[in-house]
């Protein structure tokens, strides 16, 4: 399949053709990431919408054209993407809403989004000629990485900070990925992954530092617009800590715009938390990343220096988008307003997104004919502690009917 065209940095324009050690600019650093493009006419003369219609593969491997891979087809031991975009009426109803979707990443194998990039990364660096791989992560990127190479057998490092929640480590774990727990932060284990990776060897997957985790996450947009009979939707409502899922969903409309596959784009949402706003602050402010403190329960987008912030930023502002915060207690009353009404757990990163949804309702900054996709990108039982700060534990009953009858109010 067509192999992108070029890489070029959000800081200075320089443009880089691939090569297997090149991540970031070089002359820009690590925040120097870089925007792959591909000869989209190429990609037309490949595929189109209705070459899809026909394809008989249903996960995401069926925009292998759209992918930055040599491989003319692949055959992959677990189903990344293919994930349900639910109407879900009881929330709709909840918040006034007629075209309302969550798209349930939760769904994918390691249940959060993170599969996309994980798979085309595991994929590329092969093509690269690489056979280990690493990843720095508050969790799910390197549960999906861990997951994945389990099922291609192939080995893996990953780099969390000490308290990333329980679950996630369990998942790690149990995957067999050698786990290295850093005493020290996310941004840290981030930094000290990029220099082991280099120093060792191994292909790094690192959140917006490599490229084609944004490659990998796009699809998500193509499923959801695929889904929705090739109509995008007006809104797009992502939970944003490093801003590679935001970029991500950009890219993929994008790249079915300049292909001439959809007549217009989405404005783009990214949900934050309050305790872990840089992105807002710089999308707010003149678009320049600074680094802030991270003190949030979402841990997956705690993040104190968004590693794709400028390319989120960009891309938030390309799109006619908006950043939104949202506080800890809103992430907390999200999490059973959607298990409530829509049957799915969303872990509080994943809730952060329905937070900000019902802080745009109630600030009236979405109407209630807008076509609306929210992305639900980690699963509740990843993090169970934060899930029971949410609601209230029951009393126990003494084992009667009468005890009941008394419970429930009823004669
Ligand atoms: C990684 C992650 C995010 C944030 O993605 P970024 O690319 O870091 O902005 C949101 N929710 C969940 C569940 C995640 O795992
Ligand atoms: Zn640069």
């Amino acid at each position: 399949m067509p192999l992108p065209e070029s890489l070029t940095c959000v800081l200075c324009g320089a443009a880089y053709r691939e090569d297997p050690s090149r991540y970031s600019c070089p002359e820009c650093g690590e925040l120097g990431t870089l925007r792959v493009s591909y000869d989209y006419d190429c990609i037309n003369a490949l595929a189109s919408r209705e070459s899809l219609a026909a394809t008989p593969f249903r996960d995401h491997w069926r925009y292998l054209p759209l992918l930055p891979l040599a491989a003319e087809q692949v055959e992959f031991p677990l189903t990344v993407g293919a994930t349900p975009l639910y109407p879900v009426p009881g929330l709709r109803r909840a918040l006034g809403l007629e075209r309302l979707w969550i798209k349930d990443d939760t769904a994918n194998p390691s249940a959060s989004l993170k599969d996309r990039a994980s798979s085309v990364v595991l994929l590329k660096g092969q093509e690269f000629g690489c056979r280990e791989f690493a990843a720095a992560s508050t969790g799910n990127a390197g549960a999906s990485l861990a997951c994945l190479s389990a099922a291609l057998g192939l080995p893996c490092h990953i780099f969390v900070p000490e308290t990333a929640p329980r679950a996630k480590v369990a998942q790690l774990l149990i995957f067999g990925a050698d786990v290295l727990s850093i005493r020290g932060s996310y941004s840290e284990a981030f930094s000290l992954c990029v220099e082991a990776a280099d120093r060792f060897g191994w292909y790094n997957r690192n959140t917006g530092y490599n490229p084609y985790t944004v490659e990998g996450k796009k699809t998500v947009a193509l499923e959801i617009t695929e889904q929705l009979g090739w109509e995008p939707p007006d809104t797009v409502i992502v939970a944003t800590g490093d801003g590679c899922i935001l970029s991500g969903v950009w890219k993929g409309f994008t790249d079915l715009h300049r292909l001439g596959w959809i007549p217009r784009l989405p404005r783009l949402v990214a949900a934050q938390a309050e305790g872990s706003q840089a992105i807002k602050q710089a999308f707010d402010g003149d678009g320049t990343i600074r680094p802030v403190t991270e003190d949030t329960l979402a841990d997956s987008i705690s993040v104190a220096l968004p590693r794709n912030g400028a390319m989120a930023v960009q891309d938030l502002r390309a799109s006619g988008g908006i950043a939104v915060t949202v506080s800890d207690g809103e992430i907390l009353e999200a999490m059973p307003l959607l298990g409530g009404t829509a049957g799915l757990f969303a872990e509080p990163a994943a809730a952060a997104a329905v937070a900000a949804l019902v802080k745009l309702v109630e600030r009236g900054d979405v109407s209630s004919a807008e076509r609306v996709v929210v992305l639900s990108t980690g699963h509740g039982l990843k993090d169970v502690d934060a899930a029971l700060r949410a609601v209230e534990a029951p009393e126990p009953l003494d084992c009667s009917v009468d005890a009941v009858r008394e419970r429930i109010g009823r004669p």
